[in-house]
């Protein structure tokens, strides 16, 4: 039988570059899983039903919790997200490490019903830096700017919390800044996978036959 594989969850405040990580890590190490939550908001252009996110009702999702079919979920921008029970056990059980891409609230209860969960936090490199790409969008008004670094402050706050911090550098100073995060993404789970709890059914047998 398969080894159970890994979960790990993943956040940080938007503009951090979170999901251009995850996607690069993936890129690179098709043995991770990234699992795929529920949503109530409206599918975006290019968007696909059971690839990007399973698109549900706001009245299927309040059935959804009704069941206790999530592993977690949250409110997040006025629309709700949620990870399957189900999606969380069958790859775990099938050997897979799997991630979980979800907001600060998400990772916070994962974290706390699960002492086994690796909770990983992706930092941006200074408050310039976070300013700088909030502008450079130019999509911003100089309120929506400050009521987003605000947001970014109290989620930074909870980076404590975490078992591991990755930096995600401004690739103007760091032109393989993105490739450098997913690479230590992927060293944290490599790190995971060799833990002594990983390796005694190995060694065990290692011993036994050293011993015959
Ligand atoms: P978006 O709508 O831009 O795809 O995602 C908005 C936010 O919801 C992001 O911070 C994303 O990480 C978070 N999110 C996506 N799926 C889940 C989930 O299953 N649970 C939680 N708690 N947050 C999620």
């Amino acid at each position: 039988m398969a080894n159970r594989g890994r979960l790990f969850v993943i956040s940080g405040p938007a503009g951090a570059g979170k999901t251009e990580i995850v996607k690069k890590l993936l890129e690179k190490h098709p043995d991770v899983r990234l699992s795929v939550s529920c949503t109530t908001r409206a599918p975006r252009p290019g968007e696909v039903n059971g690839v990007n996110y399973h698109f549900v009702t706001e009245e299927r999702f309040k059935e959804l919790i009704d069941q206790d079919a999530f592993y977690e979920w949250a409110h997040v921008h006025q629309n709700h997200y949620g990870t399957l029970k189900a999606t969380v056990q069958n790859e775990l059980a099938e050997g897979h490490d799997l991630i979980l891409e979800i907001d600060v609230q998400g990772c916070l209860q994962a974290m706390a019903q699960d002492s086994s969960v690796t909770g990983i936090f992706v930092c941006p490199p200074s408050r310039e830096n976070l300013e700088q790409r909030l502008r450079h969008r130019g999509t911003e008004t100089e309120e929506s700017i400050r009521v987003r670094l605000n947001n970014v402050a109290s989620e930074v706050a909870t980076a404590y919390k975490y078992h591991y911090v990755i930096i995600h550098q401004d690739w103007s100073d760091v032109p393989n800044a993105l490739e450098i995060a997913a690479d230590e993404v992927y060293a944290v789970i490599t790190a995971k996978r060799l833990e002594i709890e990983n390796r005694r059914d190995f060694l065990d047998h290692l011993n036994a036959s050293l011993r015959k």
